[in-house]
């Protein structure tokens, strides 16, 4: 299967779709203050460049681990559409950043035996832009969309036409000379990603066939992504320490990847052959994430609202203003994985600590902020 990737007028390369992209109203920021954060799972400029080969991006869905429910409902999309020799339904692939929605999209072209375009709505900026990728597509291949929810207007405009008859609407001329006029396209799969299910427009939302959730990872299937990432980098790792790395990694692959890739240093520093869950604890420490997955900044929100709100309720826009951070990624990217663990909880009236949230922060799991 060969991968291209498509910046827009940006030039290609292995900097991939993510690096294109500049902030903007409803995106996640990977910056502020918990950008540098080892367990940020938004990911980072040049990591898991599509392009490379020697990723541990797994590529065949046997290969997939996790997401049974996910995977059992494109396996038979996919099998039918190979039997009927059709291009597969539109796909739109929702969920938290870093579980698997890019991985999906180039499993599935590889499934299908054809090739995978990848860009993100950030660079679709001008009509042409999209234009280009879509007049540019041979028969049943798959283009994903990354942050599709940030798509403009006119993008989504021209991709209703694209995605429900494969026909591409184009107006020549303008004023009173103006006229439309039709291409056909080849029949193509979208696969969109997006973090904000709920921020795509319903005439959007209603073109895709087939509309799953990524949902985090219990902590047997990351013990098998750890184990699995680390046979890809040759790396001994008893069991107990993958345990030790899949505790951590709020049930995200691109941080269990990440988490494994520091351990892997301190291992190779300290001339340790193979790896348990001692060094697994050291090695993290040193980046201060602590027994649960949290690191200073999830642990600096908590702190923030017990000491200073009573534990809450208190609104967003005043937790991001009290942590210097954007609150888009507040809620996209720290969020989520509070809310998970059951350390936070959003009401009408704001946001408030749970027991279980203040129980860590006096708890011997947590590390000083
Ligand atoms: P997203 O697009 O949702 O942000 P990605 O697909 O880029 O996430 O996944 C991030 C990384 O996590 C990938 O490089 C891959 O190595 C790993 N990964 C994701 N899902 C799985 C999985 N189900 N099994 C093994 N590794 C995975």
């Amino acid at each position: 299967m060969a991968i291209i990737s498509s910046g827009g007028t940006a030039a290609p390369g292995p900097a991939g779709p993510r690096r294109t992209a500049s902030p903007r109203p409803g995106s996640v920021d990977p910056g502020g203050v918990c950008a540098g954060s080892l367990v940020n799972p938004v990911a980072r400029p040049d990591e898991e460049p599509v392009h490379r080969e020697d990723g541990l991006r797994p590529r065949r869905l046997a290969d997939y681990i996790g997401q049974s429910e996910l995977k059992q409902v494109l396996r038979i999309a996919v099998e039918a559409t190979r039997s009927r020799e059709e291009a597969l339904d539109h796909v739109l692939l929702y969920g938290p950043p870093g579980l698997g929605k890019t991985t999906m999209a180039l499993v599935l072209a590889e499934e299908l035996g054809v090739r995978c375009r990848i860009t993100s709505a950030p660079a679709l900026e001008r009509p042409r832009d999209i234009v280009g990728l879509l007049v540019n597509l041979q028969p049943r291949e798959v283009l994903f969309i990354d942050e599709i929810h940030r798509l403009n207007r006119v993008a989504e405009e021209i991709l209703y036409p694209a995605m429900e008859d494969f026909r591409l609407d184009l107006t020549v001329g303008k004023g009173t000379t103006a006229r439309t006029r039709s291409l056909a396209l080849a029949p193509f799969t979208l696969v969109g990603a997006t973090t904000r299910a709920g921020s795509l427009s319903s005439p959007l939302r209603d073109r895709f066939g087939l509309i799953q959730r990524l949902e985090f990872y219990g902590q047997g299937d990351l013990e098998a992504i750890v184990q699995r990432a680390a046979g890809l980098l040759h790396l001994a790792l008893q069991p107990c320490a993958a345990a030790e790395v899949a505790r951590r990694c709020r049930g995200t692959p691109r941080i269990a990847n990440r988490l494994l890739r520091r351990v892997r240093d301190v291992a190779a520093v300290g001339g340790h052959g193979r790896i348990d869950a001692a060094l697994v604890d050291e090695a993290l420490a040193l980046h201060r994430v602590d027994g649960r997955g949290l690191d200073a900044s999830d642990r600096r929100l908590l702190s923030l609202m017990v000491e200073a709100y009573g534990g809450g309720p208190v609104g967003l826009e005043t937790l991001a203003a009290g942590l210097g951070e954007d609150p888009a990624t507040l809620e996209a990217v720290v969020e989520p994985f509070l809310l998970q663990l059951g350390f936070l909880q959003r009401t009408p009236r704001g946001r408030i600590v749970t027991p279980a949230g203040r129980a860590h922060l006096d708890g011997p799991a947590a590390v000083a902020a």
